[in-house]
Parts: C-alpha cells; sequence; structure tokens
C-alpha cells in the first residue's frame, strides 16, 4: 500500500461490535467479564484500550514498523525508551536537540546515573570516537531545531549498529509521510504527535514505533507499569489528524519552499535555512532521506537585535506568535527567547542561533497570503 491509502486505512477497521466506520472514543476505565479472568482481551483502561490500539496500528503502518506503542506525549514516549537503560548508562545525542529532550536527558535522567553527551551528529569521526562500551543509546533528531541540520539517519544509525548500540530517531520534525527512520536502519521511532500527525493544534501524544518484538514488549510493559498512558478521546484525535497527514504535509512543504524563495529576496533577511536550498549543507542528504523538504523555515535579520525581531513577530496577522509546530495553522516564534532561552547567549550564537533568528511552522494556508502577512511584517520591522 502507498501511503495516502495507509494513512486513511492502516490499522482502521469499521468497529466490529456495529460496523461504525469511524473508530468509537472507546471512553471506558474498565471491562465487563464473563467469568473471573475470562474477557474479551480488555481488563482494564490503562493496560488496554481499542481506540487506542487503532491508533498505535495505524502509526505502526504509517512507520513501516510492527509494533506501535502510545503515550501521553511526546516526552512520556522518550521516557519510555530512556527507561531501557540501567545506572552507568550512556547516551550520545545531537547538539542542537529539542529542549524538552535535553531537558529529559539532563535534569532527570543524570540523576539516575544516566550521561548524555551532545555532539555534531554531522562528524561521523567524531561520532565514532564518542561512542564506548558505556554506550547504550544513539538518539538523533533530523530536521534539527530550529537551525534545520540535517543528519544522515542511514550512516549514523549504522555507525551505532556495527557497535551494538542501540538507535531512535525522533522523526517529529519531518513526520512518517517525509521520511521513515526504520527504513533506514534506526531500531526505534519517536513522535510528538502533538504536531504533524495531530495537525490540528488540539491534543497532546507521543507515540514510539519498532519492528523488535523484544523492545515492543518493553514498551508495553512500561506503559502499562508507569501509567503514562494518552486517553481515548486524545488517541481519538490523532486517527482523525493521520487521514490527512499526506495532504496536509504536502501543503506546508510546497507553501514552506515559496516563503523560503521570498525570504531570500527580502533586503532585511540575513539567512534563511531551509533544506530545500541546493546550497544547504544538508542539501543532498534530505534530498535522499526525505520525500520533500518539511515545512520548517528559519531566517535572521541584518539587523541582528532581539528588537527588530521583537517587532516582525509582534506585526504578523496570519502567522500566529506561539511555541509548537505542524498544525494546519502557520505559526512564527523566537527561539532565543522562547523555546531556547534556557541555552547560553554564546552557545547558541556559536551554533548560528542568534539574537533575530524567527521560526516558522509553515501552515497550509495560501502561500501567496503568508508570504504577504511576512513582507508587510518585515516592512514594519
Ligand atoms: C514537541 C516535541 C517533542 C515533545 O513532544 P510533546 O508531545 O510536547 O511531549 C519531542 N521532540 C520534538 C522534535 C518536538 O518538536
Amino acid at each position: 500500500m502507498k501511503f495516502g491509502t495507509k494513512a486513511i486505512h492502516a490499522g482502521v477497521k469499521p468497529d466490529p461490535s456495529t460496523g461504525a466506520v469511524m473508530t468509537p472514543i472507546y471512553q471506558t476505565s474498565t471491562y465487563a467479564q464473563q467469568s473471573p479472568g475470562e474477557h474479551q482481551g480488555y481488563e482494564y483502561a490503562r493496560t488496554q484500550n481499542p481506540t487506542r490500539s487503532v491508533l498505535e496500528k495505524n502509526l505502526a503502518g504509517l512507520e513501516n514498523g510492527t509494533y506501535g506503542i502510545a503515550y501521553g506525549s511526546g516526552l512520556a514516549a522518550m521516557d519510555a525508551v530512556l527507561k531501557l537503560l540501567n545506572p552507568g548508562d550512556e547516551i550520545v545525542s545531537t547538539n542542537d536537540l529539542y529542549g524538552g529532550s535535553y531537558r529529559l536527558m539532563t535534569a532527570v535522567y543524570e540523576r539516575y546515573g544516566i550521561k548524555s553527551h551532545f555532539i555534531n551528529l554531522k562528524d561521523h569521526d567524531s561520532l565514532r570516537e564518542h561512542l564506548t562500551d558505556k554506550t547504550k543509546l544513539l538518539w538523533v533528531e533530523t530536521p534539527t531545531n530550529p537551525m534545520l541540520n540535517v543528519v544522515d539517519i542511514e550512516a549514523v544509525c549504522q555507525i551505532a549498529r556495527e557497535k551494538g548500540i542501540m538507535s531512535c530517531v525522533d522523526n517529529t520534525f519531518a513526520s512518517p509521510y517525509l521520511q521513515n527512520p526504520l527504513d533506514l536502519g534506526a531500531d526505534i521511532v519517536l513522535h510528538s504527535a502533538t504536531k504533524y500527525l495531530g495537525g490540528h493544534s488540539d491534543v497532546v501524544l507521543g507515540a514510539l514505533v519498532t519492528n523488535s518484538a523484544s523492545l515492543a514488549e518493553q514498551f508495553y510493559f512500561f506503559q502499562n507499569a508507569v501509567g503514562a498512558v494518552p486517553g481515548p478521546q486524545d488517541c481519538f484525535l490523532v486517527l482523525r489528524g493521520t487521514k490527512t497527514l499526506h495532504l496536509r504535509v504536502e501543503r506546508s512543504c510546497q507553501n514552506a519552499a515559496k516563503i523560503a524563495d521570498a525570504l531570500k529576496q527580502n533586503d532585511k533577511v540575513a539567512n534563511v535555512y531551509y533544506p530545500g536550498f541546493s546550497d544547504h549543507p544538508g542539501h543532498a542528504i534530505a534530498k535522499k532521506q526525505m520525500r520533500y523538504f518539511g515545512g520548517m523555515v528559519s531566517f535572521d535579520l541584518k539587523a541582528d537585535r532581539f528588537e527588530q525581531a521583537k517587532q516582525v513577530l509582534s506585526n504578523t496577522e496570519v502567522f500566529t506568535l506561539a511555541e509548537s509546530l505542524g498544525g494546519v495553522e502557520s505559526l512564527i516564534g523566537h527561539p532565543a527567547s522562547m523555546t531556547h532561552a534556557s541555552i547560553p547567549r554564546e552557545k547558541r550564537i556559536a551554533v548560528g542561533l542568534t539574537d533575530s533568528l524567527i521560526r516558522l511552522s509553515v501552515g497550509v494556508e495560501d502561500a501567496d497570503d503568508l508570504i504577504a502577512d511576512l513582507q508587510s511584517a518585515l516592512q514594519k520591522g
């Protein structure tokens, strides 16, 4: 099956009890048993819920994986992966990681004796040097936030595999429509379904997908033993979202390409970061591992001051100033003061995250309106 067909049909069948074409929201905490221990496969809703099971099968299908496991948020899903490790184990990850992932690795798991190293994953020699006997997990994110660096998934997962190290790719920024890390050699894929999968900025949910039966067994175990499960209503919303994933992401990508071009022409703009540009350092890899170049664009201003960026951010009318990404509506954000405020200034400037850097999550509106909105805000800025 091709992607568009899977988006709508993978894991989804008319409901067996009524024939309802859309998966019902099974809003129940428990299930009747015929006699003690004799039931229809459902005992208690932390352990199993039919709406959640359908979503899990759907997400597994979209990532070409065998097992999907849903959690209450993207970070709850990540927590389940980190729980595979033991004190003394180490993680190697990218140096421009999503802030919440960085916080979970450092502020929570370091206290349990699990150390993380944040390196430039584009430098494969450095990656080899950092993988030691203690390394148990390679954590990859690509394209990265907000600089849109591209990591070669196949190459880095291969390097980890040669040393017997498990790899997990956070595929939130690309979505399964653009990139399928399991096909490229990753052991686990993570999604914040809050973003493109849900797609309508109305739900928080996370998921893991894997082909490994033994990893899946542990993830189902954590789902039940730890209890960070999503509610059935939220599972329903994500299932509704994935049915149009390919349509939404395709339009976002088309809009992002047009916006990136327009920004490049604008005389107030200094740099535009977009993997679709042929001179972007990750362009060739993006072309190899992604279907399109994504719906995210970052840029900074020639007048590189926070005040200047603030003017632009306060003057858009179609773009909404907000955190998050991947919804149908376009969002604009200022990483230095919002998502990346906790990173020391010198550190962020060293990776290109300047005071005036602006990040766009391009939605599915009409490109002409989005471009006009940015141009007018830049003129006022
Ligand atoms: C949002 C996000 C997360 C965390 O997901 P939540 O659903 O907010 O917990 C993880 N990784 C990336 C890349 C994200 O954008």
